[in-house]
Order: C-alpha cells, then sequence, then structure tokens
C-alpha cells in the first residue's frame, strides 16, 4: 500500500491511528484489523457493499459498463459519446494540479480512474487504482488531514450526500480545496443506483460549509436535450420492454451527439444554468 497516507488514516470503528502490522493494518486503540488487499488497497469498510443484481435501474447500460471496462478505452469512447459532453473549463484532473507535490489529494469515489499518480484514490469497490476502500458516509482520515478533495458525480449516488459533505469539510484543512460535479437536469442513471439533484441554490446551500471560488457548468442544456430527446424516444418506442428502451435510447443518443458541441457556446448564454445538465464547485473550506 502507499506508506504515505497510514499516518492520517483512522479506524472505522474508534477513530484511532493505524500502524502497519503482519501484511495489513492494526488500530492501536482498538486492536482492530483491516485487511490490505493484493493490489496494495486497505479496507477500512464495515461490510463490502452488496453487488449491483442489475435486476433494478438500467441493466442494459449496467451490463454493457460490464463488458466495456474489460476494453477501458472502448468503454469510456462509448461513455464520452453517448454520456452528455462536458464544457467546463476544469476537471478533477487540472484543478489542483498547481498544488505542491507534497500534498495529499483525494479522488472521492474515484472508480478505476486514475487522475495522476499523486492522487489518492478512495472508493466503496476495490477497483485497480484505489488505495481506501470505505464506506461512503464516513472517510476514514483524520480531522484536517486533506490537502484537497476532488469528487465527481459522486453524491447524486449516496443516499447521504449532506453526510458526505460533511466528512469532506471534516478531513480537508483550513483553507483545502474542494472540487465536486454534481447533475442538475440529468436523467436517471444508476451506478449502482441514482438517489438526488441540484438547483445552483441547492448546491451552494449544501456547500455552505465552503468558500465559494466557482460555480460554473459542467454540461451545459443542449445536453439536457438530448438527454430527455433520447429518454423520451426511448420510451415511446420500447412498448414497456425494457432491452428495447435501453437499446433505443442509448441508439438516439450516439445519433444525437454531435448537437452537444453546441454548448461550448451556450454554455456562456444568460440563463444556461436553468436547464443545464449539471455543474462544478470549486470552494475552500472556511
Ligand atoms: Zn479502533
Amino acid at each position: 500500500m502507499r506508506t504515505d497516507i497510514l499516518p492520517i488514516l483512522i479506524c472505522i470503528s474508534c477513530k484511532n491511528s493505524l500502524e502497519q502490522k503482519d501484511g495489513g493494518a492494526v488500530c492501536v486503540g482498538c486492536g482492530k484489523k483491516f485487511v490490505i488487499n493484493s493490489d496494495g488497497a486497505i479496507i477500512l469498510q464495515a461490510a463490502a457493499p452488496e453487488e449491483f443484481s442489475g435486476t433494478i435501474g438500467d441493466p442494459l447500460v449496467y451490463k454493457l459498463k460490464t463488458i466495456f471496462k474489460k476494453y477501458e478505452g472502448l468503454y469510456f469512447i462509448l461513455v464520452r459519446i453517448a454520456g452528455a459532453l462536458f464544457v467546463g473549463e476544469e476537471t478533477g484532473k487540472t484543478a489542483f494540479m498547481h498544488l505542491p507535490n507534497e500534498s495529499i489529494i483525494i479522488n472521492l469515489g474515484s472508480g478505476p480512474k486514475i487522475i495522476s499518480e499523486r492522487v489518492i484514490n478512495v472508493d466503496c469497490f476495490p477497483f485497480k487504482g484505489v488505495s481506501v476502500v470505505n464506506d461512503a458516509a464516513m472517510i476514514p482520515f483524520k480531522d484536517g488531514s486533506v490537502d484537497a478533495v476532488i469528487c465527481e458525480c459522486l453524491l447524486e449516488h449516496v443516499t447521504e450526500p449532506n453526510a458526505v459533505v460533511a466528512e469532506i469539510e471534516r478531513i480537508l484543512k483550513k483553507g483545502g480545496l474542494v472540487y465536486i460535479s454534481i447533475p442538475f437536469m440529468d436523467a436517471y442513471h444508476s451506478a449502482p443506483d441514482d438517489y438526488y439533484r441540484w438547483t445552483t441554490s441547492g448546491l451552494r446551500h449544501m456547500l455552505r460549509g465552503f468558500k465559494e471560488h466557482k460555480l460554473r457548468i459542467g454540461w451545459g442544456p443542449t445536453s439536457t436535450f438530448v438527454s430527455a430527446t433520447a429518454h423520451w424516444l426511448g420510451m415511446i418506442l420500447s412498448f414497456g420492454n425494457k432491452t428495447l428502451y435501453q437499446l433505443g435510447m442509448l441508439f438516439f443518443s450516439v445519433i444525437l451527439s454531435p448537437l452537444k458541441l453546441l454548448d461550448y457556446g451556450l454554455k456562456h448564454y444568460k440563463f444556461a444554468t436553468n436547464a443545464s445538465v449539471g455543474y462544478y464547485f470549486i470552494g475552500e473550506k472556511k
């Protein structure tokens, strides 16, 4: 595992420090042992989350994801074409690259995406490249121990987003930075489930513990139009069949995809925020 992060991790039972021992990690307070898996990830979770059964949500999309994840390049190309087009100026990757090398940057809900070797991936699933496997509601880092948190398209997928935001606030140093991207007018997308959406006002309220540097459009109004139209056509032409619905929706998402390029211009229009797929927020802990 990454030895640089052990000193800032905490026990999920008693919140004491951990030390490396016998190929795993042990809590100095309660003695609880934590496994370090063959990929070098430390497992700091009470119980592994249930594997997504594929019986709810969008099973075809999930199946495609599973198939394409074996061919990562192809998967990302498909997602890029069918999904909303990101037109923001900064991503989690670019937002914090100016920070000094010794800065602790974590990517919360990273999935298998590796932004940079210096970014610590944290996720509730042990994907390759993940260093810390945790439960969404508890981020097992010490108070004020992290310089920056990246949290891309995660909060709509957790049941208690306010609790996650409180945890981000807790682990950040004073003046520590956050990059959060989040949906407003996006269609249902399971990963493995989908719970919430935010207006700009709702987002500002939830993130009121942070001084706002930027709140910008990440995915614009044409992505909203394309997504709604593809879902609408998929639904109309499905005759109630889930597979037809998913296929139709994917087909029209791809066909209408070039329209989304308009958002590079439309994101500057007044009122564009009122119908955009989503936003990104950059701020610092007060
Ligand atoms: Zn403990």
